[in-house]
C-alpha cells in the first residue's frame, strides 16, 4: 500500500545516505585540490535543485514528506506545477546522466589519483561510494520508496524506462 506521507524513518535514511554519498564524493573529488571538491559539491545542489524543478513540483507529494524528503522541502524552491505534467514528461536514460554523475565523477577522480599515488584510504572511500550508489539505492528505492510510492500507482515515467516489475525506476 502507498503512503500519502511517508514515515520519517524513510526519508531520513534516503538523506542520510544522499549526504554520505556527497561527502565521500568530495573527500575524492578533493584529492584535485579543494576548488574541485567545491564545485564537485555545487553540481550535487545543482542536481538536487533539478529534481524538484522537473519532478517535485508537479508530483503529487509535493509540500509532503515523500520517500526522498524532496518534497517537503520542494515548496521552498519551486511553485506547485500541475501534476497531468509529472506523467507527460518523457525520462530517458539521457535525463538521468546527472544522477549518475553524482557518484562517477568521484569514482573516476579517485581511480585516477590511485593510478597516480595508490592508497587504501582512496580505495576504501571509491568501494564505500559504489556500494552506498548501487546496491544502496537499488535497495532504497526497490524495497522503502518506489515499493510504497503514490505516484507510481498514480503513474511516474521513470517506471517505464526501467519497467514496471522492477520498482525501482525513479525520476527522483
Ligand atoms: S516522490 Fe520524487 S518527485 Fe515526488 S516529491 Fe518526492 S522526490 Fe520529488
Amino acid at each position: 500500500m502507498a503512503y500519502e506521507r511517508f514515515p520519517s524513518w524513510i526519508p531520513l535514511l534516503s538523506v542520510t545516505q544522499a549526504l554520505t554519498i556527497y561527502a565521500l564524493g568530495a573527500l575524492l573529488v578533493g584529492g584535485f585540490g579543494p576548488t574541485a571538491a567545491f564545485l564537485y559539491l555545487l553540481f550535487c545542489v545543482w542536481s538536487e535543485y533539478r529534481v524538484m524543478q522537473m519532478s517535485c513540483r508537479h508530483c503529487c507529494y509535493f509540500g509532503k514528506l515523500c520517500g526522498t524528503g524532496k518534497g517537503i522541502v520542494a515548496p521552498l524552491f519551486t511553485r506547485r506545477g500541475d501534476p497531468s505534467l509529472f506523467l507527460a514528461k518523457a525520462i530517458g536514460w539521457k535525463e538521468l546522466i546527472p544522477d549518475f554523475l553524482v557518484f562517477l565523477i568521484p569514482v573516476l577522480a579517485g581511480l585516477i589519483n590511485l593510478f597516480f599515488h595508490f592508497r587504501f584510504s582512496t580505495l576504501g572511500l571509491i568501494v564505500l561510494i559504489v556500494i552506498l550508489a548501487l546496491p544502496g539505492s537499488g535497495f532504497m528505492r526497490t524495497r522503502l520508496i518506489c515499493a510504497n510510492c503514490r505516484q507510481r500507482e498514480l503513474g511516474c515515467p521513470a517506471e517505464k524506462l526501467f519497467g514496471s516489475k522492477k520498482k525501482e525506476g525513479c525520476s527522483c
